[in-house]
C-alpha cells in the first residue's frame, strides 16, 4: 500500500507530535508515524521550563495539559549528609523553577488537538525501516511496517523525530557526532514521602550528582550519576551500602526507598550522551530534536529544545510551501540560527556537569 502526504514526520515524541499538530492545523496534510503502539512511557523527560510553557501557551495547548495534570516546582535544594544547605527560589516573574507534566499528558493533549483535524493522521506501530530514494537523490518517502504489514508513505518532506538512535538520520547518511559526558545516569520512581514539597533536591555523593525530582501524581524520580559504563561493575557488588549512601543523603526517604528500591533491578539505566550533526537537513528530509542534537539530561533543557524546534519548523515549513518552494531550501537557510542557540546550550550543559561538585565545596 502506498500513501502520500505533505509532510511525512517519523517519532511521535514531543517534538515530532507537536510539529505534526501546528502543520496539521495550518492545513498541511501530515502522517506521523510511531513505532510504539501509545504514548504512555516513563522515565522521558518530563521537566518544562519557561520556554516550553510558551511554546504550549502560544499554541492554547497548556490549558488541555494542566487540566490533565501537572505539577509546578517551588524551589531547588542543596543538600549534604542530610541537611540542606541552599535553596534556589523562581526568579520574577517566573512563578515556579520547573514544571514536571508527565509525558502522557503532554502527548495526548497534543494529539487530542491534532486528531480533531482532517488534515492530521496518525499511524501508531508503525516503525519506519528505510527511506526511499529517487533516481536524483532526493529522498520521497519512508518504509514503513504497520501492524507486521509493509507499506510505503510519499512526500516532498519526511521529518526525522526519532530521538537521539534516529533511523532516518542514519538512512539518510547524516553523520552524527557522538559526545561522551563521563557519566551514565540511575532512575528509579518511588512515591513521595507524606507532606513533601513540589522541589528538585539535589545531593553530592561520592563526588557524584544525585536530584531528585518531584512529580505529579505524588511520586520522586530519583536520578543518580554514575561513572560511565561502571554499572555492569557496580551491580556485581552488594546493594545495601550503595542504597544506604541515597539514605544518607536524603535521610526523609528512608521509608519509601526501603520499600520500593530493593535491588539493583529497581534502577533503570541510561547511557548518556549527547550529539551534533553537521546538517541536519538534507535533500528532502529534515531533522529535529534529539535525532538532531541529542542532549543530556543535565538542566532539563532536550525536551524543550524539541517542542523549540517545532514550533520553528511549523513556521517556516508553512512558508516554503506558501512561496513554491518545493524542494524546502528556507529550512536550510535557517539552521545556522537554530544551531548557534543549541551549541549554546549544550555547552551550558557541559559547564553544569563540570562545576556542580563546587556548589558543595564549602559543605564537604
Ligand atoms: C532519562 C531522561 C531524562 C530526561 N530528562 C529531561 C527533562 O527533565 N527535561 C528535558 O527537557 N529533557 C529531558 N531529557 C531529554 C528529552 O527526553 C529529549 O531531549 C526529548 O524527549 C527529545 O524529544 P524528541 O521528540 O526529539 O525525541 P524522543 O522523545 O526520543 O521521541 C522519539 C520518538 O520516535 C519514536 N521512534 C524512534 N525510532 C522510530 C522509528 N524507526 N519509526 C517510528 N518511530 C520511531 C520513538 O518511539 C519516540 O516516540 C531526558 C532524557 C532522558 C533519556
Amino acid at each position: 500500500m502506498v500513501v502520500k502526504t505533505d509532510v511525512c514526520i517519523v517519532g511521535g515524541g514531543p517534538g515530532g507530535a507537536l510539529l505534526a499538530c501546528l502543520l496539521a492545523k495550518r492545513g498541511i496534510s501530515v502522517i506521523l508515524l510511531e513505532r510504539h503502539s501509545g504514548v504512555a512511557r516513563e522515565f522521558r523527560g518530563e521537566f518544562l521550563n519557561e520556554e516550553g510553557e510558551d511554546i504550549l501557551k502560544k499554541h492554547g495547548l497548556f490549558e488541555s495539559v494542566e487540566k490533565r495534570g501537572l505539577l509546578r516546582m517551588d524551589q531547588i535544594e542543596y543538600w549534604n549528609g542530610g541537611r540542606l544547605f541552599k535553596r534556589i527560589f523562581p526568579e520574577m516573574p517566573a512563578e515556579h523553577v520547573g514544571i514536571h507534566v508527565p509525558q502522557n499528558h503532554l502527548l495526548t493533549a497534543i494529539l487530542d488537538e491534532a486528531k480533531k483535524l482532517d488534515t492530521f493522521q496518525l499511524m501508531l506501530n508503525s516503525p519506519v525501516t528505510d527511506l526511499i530514494q529517487n533516481e536524483w537523490g532526493r529522498f520521497t518517502g519512508v518504509k514503513v511496517r504497520k501492524d507486521g504489514l509493509d507499506m510505503i508513505v510519499e512526500s516532498p518532506l519526511i521529518i526525522g523525530a526519532d530521538g537521539r538512535f534516529s533511523t532516518i538520520r542514519k538512512k539518510a547518511g547524516i553523520k552524527a557526532v557522538i559526545k561522551n559526558h563521563g557519566y551514565d545516569l540511575l532512575w528509579a520512581k518511588i512515591p513521595a514521602p507524606k507532606g513533601w514539597q513540589p522541589s528538585i533536591k539535589m545531593a553530592l555523593v561520592d563526588d557524584s550528582q544525585v536530584a531528585l525530582f518531584t512529580q505529579a501524581g505524588g511520586s520522586i524520580q530519583i536520578g543518580w550519576n554514575i561513572e560511565q559504563g561502571s554499572f555492569s561493575r557496580l551491580r556485581k557488588q552488594p546493594f545495601e551500602p550503595f542504597i544506604e549512601k541515597l539514605l544518607l543523603a536524603f535521610p526523609e526517604l528512608i521509608k519509601s526507598a526501603r520499600e520500593n528500591i530493593r535491588s539493583w533491578n529497581d534502577f533503570i539505566l541510561l547511557d548518556v550522551h549527547s550529539s551534533y550533526c553537521e546538517t541536519w537537513t538534507k535533500d528532502g528530509v529534515a531533522l529535529m530534536g534529539d535525532a538532531a542534537h541529542t542532549m543530556t539530561p543535565t538542566g532539563a533543557f532536550g525536551l524543550n529544545c524539541a517542542m523549540k524546534d517545532a514550533d520553528l519548523l511549523a513556521g517556516l515549513i508553512q512558508e516554503c510551501i506558501m512561496q513554491g518552494d518545493a524542494e524546502f531550501h528556507g529550512l536550510k537557510i535557517a539552521e545556522p540560527k537554530r544551531k548557534a542557540e543549541i551549541e549554546r546550550l549544550q555547552a551550558i550543559q557541559v559547564d553544569k556537569e563540570l562545576s556542580f561538585a563546587s556548589q558543595f565545596a564549602a559543605y564537604v
